[in-house]
């Protein structure tokens, strides 16, 4: 399931000991010095200033710090931005900031170069599945839009790819991330956001890292999800029900459930009551996110009164929901929007 060879391209993925390894230091100290400067900041050797000159210049022929570059940055009015970071090979990903209404800051990060869960509502399922991502690949998404926007608050594996299926990296980005001798994020602002990978999902809860996680529900009827989300046919939502419950008990966590709603698919009286009927017994939170429009795909965006409509339902049956904002949407940059300006070099056929 998880790739744990991915060995990272550049030193940002790299925890001290294994660059204290990979770069033949005789003294640890100095990888842990080189990993300070890293989450600090610093882009290049000869920032790192309390480094010996000849151990810099020896450094700069070496491995990078980065492996990848923002290649585009684009920003909507509501204050979303979004960055095309190229990948060394000639991929590319795309990584997104997100603020809410508190003005917190969130890097939605992809964990994948495309994805291949052919999820039928999302642009990134449309462009098929390259590769896993390494986890510098991933760690400098953080980094480029914090270098880009400054300290951010959170971090969710929501953006290109299905996280569980790159456990190792997603793992490693975690460890780097939270390291109290680099950048120190809580795990509390960590999700990781699947589309129901149950074996992930187990392997969070019997092996963690503690973080927070969100399942793609979209709609709890087994026919319509099968046909939205392919990957219900291997995990088929009894099995996912139960995984969560594992997770909930297991962590003590709540399990944020998201739906994407379209209009007239999923935002039904039914479709409230099958997800009221998952949800039974479970420390779940629903999260509404009306579809966010792609010219493409065969989806209507709900109207105001139907989204409203579905949340009440909810309610009603009481379930604990919100809605999310609309945001990102003019830049391609909203959930399940990613992809449209990069394409996978191995190019699987859209789905
Ligand atoms: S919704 Fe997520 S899991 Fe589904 S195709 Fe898109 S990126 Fe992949």
């Amino acid at each position: 399931m998880s790739d744990e060879s991915n060995a990272p391209r550049a030193l940002s993925g790299m925890n001290p000991d294994e660059m204290t390894g990979r770069l033949n230091l005789d003294k640890a100290f100095r990888a842990r010095q080189i990993y300070r400067w890293i989450s600090d900041g610093a882009r290049s050797f000869s920032d790192m200033t309390n480094l010996p000159a000849n151990l810099r210049n020896e450094l700069e022929s070496g491995l990078p710090i980065f492996s990848t570059s923002v290649s585009r940055v684009l920003r909507d009015p509501d204050g979303t931005v979004k960055l095309q970071v190229s990948l060394g090979d000639g991929n590319a990903v795309e990584t997104v900031l997100l603020t809410d209404a508190e003005g917190r800051k969130t890097a939605c990060v992809s964990s994948q170069v495309g994805c291949p869960m052919a999820c039928a509502f999302c642009q990134t399922g449309r462009i098929g599945y390259s590769r896993n991502l390494d986890a510098s690949e991933i760690v400098e998404q953080f980094y480029h839009l914090e270098d880009s926007v400054g300290r951010l608050d959170n971090i969710v594996f929501m953006g290109m790819g299905e996280p569980m299926l790159n456990l190792g990296a997603v793992r490693k980005t975690v460890a780097i991330l939270t390291d109290a001798n680099g950048r120190g994020l809580s795990r509390r602002r960590i999700t990781v956001s699947t589309a129901g990978v149950i074996e992930g999902i187990r392997s969070l809860a019997d092996e963690g890292p503690d973080i927070r996680l969100a399942v793609s529900l979209t709609t709890a009827d087994p026919v319509l999800r099968e046909r939205l989300m392919p990957v219900t046919r291997a995990n088929p939502l009894p099995a996912l029900r139960e995984a969560i419950r594992h997770y909930c008990e297991k962590t003590g966590n709540r399990v944020t459930l998201e739906a994407a709603l379209m209009a007239g698919i999923n935002t039904s009286d039914d479709e409230a009551r099958r997800i009221a009927d998952f949800s039974a017994g479970l420390n779940v939170h629903v999260n509404l996110i009306p579809w966010n429009p792609i010219p493409e795909l065969p989806f209507e965006s709900p109207s105001a009164r139907e989204t409203e409509a579905f949340l009440r339902s909810l309610e009603k049956l009481g379930l604990n929901a919100t809605l999310r904002m609309k945001r990102g949407r003019t830049i391609g940059g909203a959930c399940g929007q990613l992809g449209a300006s990069v394409t996978s070099s191995a190019g699987n056929p859209p789905r």
